[in-house]
């Protein structure tokens, strides 16, 4: 097969005890999955869940042990940082049961769900879509990938952010208003999931600014640490 322009790289995560990568399809977002960052942004924390994307290329993958770097994004002046946990999709499948839904983890990182805040807010004001505000390059820091067959099923666990070493973030996984499983029946009731897909599952509250040369440091219990600088 050729093509008459170049075929873009598959993007792609380390895993933890692997010398293979998790290949990245889809990059689904859940917005507002805990009750008091709800409540932070204005919310009352009792809704459905919704969704939204960033393009696989968005990602930027940092191996375990190294620092990645992103670039202070254009056109914002309120870079925000949402620490998250992200589930990788191992099996895809449409319209997956609540209780079947772990078979189709294949493990979980550490992300950051960067936004662009001041164009986020003008686009929700406006009623307009808010991938300026989310969906911008390198706006997906992710570190390498846990397999669920080493950490087990994650439903549990401190989820934490700090900025130039000073806590930022800071509560526990158990606390996602919609569960992992829960989100992933969601989730397939809408768009047919499919291996490599991740799935970045909300942020807790603490969300604030970050500057060119901070550096941000997310741990979830279990996983492998995330270390990025914005340049
Ligand atoms: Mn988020």
């Amino acid at each position: 097969m050729t093509y008459v322009v170049p075929a873009p790289e598959t993007v792609s995560l380390p895993v933890i005890g692997s010398a293979d990568r998790f290949p990245v399809h889809r990059v689904y977002c859940v917005g507002r999955n805990y009750e008091a960052h709800a409540k932070e942004m204005g919310f009352t924390g009792r809704e459905p869940p919704f969704f939204f994307l960033k393009p696989a290329d968005a990602v930027v993958a940092v191996p375990a042990g190294s620092i990645g770097e992103i670039d202070y994004p254009p056109l914002t002046k309120d870079l925000h940082h949402e620490i998250e946990l992200v589930v990788a999709i191992g099996r895809g499948g449409r319209n997956i049961a609540v209780a079947d839904a772990a078979r189709h983890i294949y493990g979980y990182a550490v992300g950051l769900d960067m936004t662009r805040r001041d164009l986020q807010s003008e686009m929700k004001k406006q009623g307009r879509p808010w991938c300026i505000g989310k969906a911008f390059d390198q706006s997906a820091p992710i570190g390498p990938i846990t397999p669920m067959a080493r950490c087990g099923e994650l439903t549990a666990g401190a989820i934490t952010l700090t900025v130039n070493d000073a806590p930022r973030q800071a509560s526990d996984v158990s606390k996602l208003i919609w569960s992992v499983n829960e989100v992933i029946a969601h989730l397939s009731a809408a768009w047919d999931l499919a291996p490599g897909d991740l799935i970045m599952t909300g942020t807790p509250e603490g969300v604030a600014a970050v500057a060119r040369g901070d550096r941000m440091h997310g741990e979830i219990a279990g996983l492998g640490a995330l270390d990025v600088r914005v340049r």
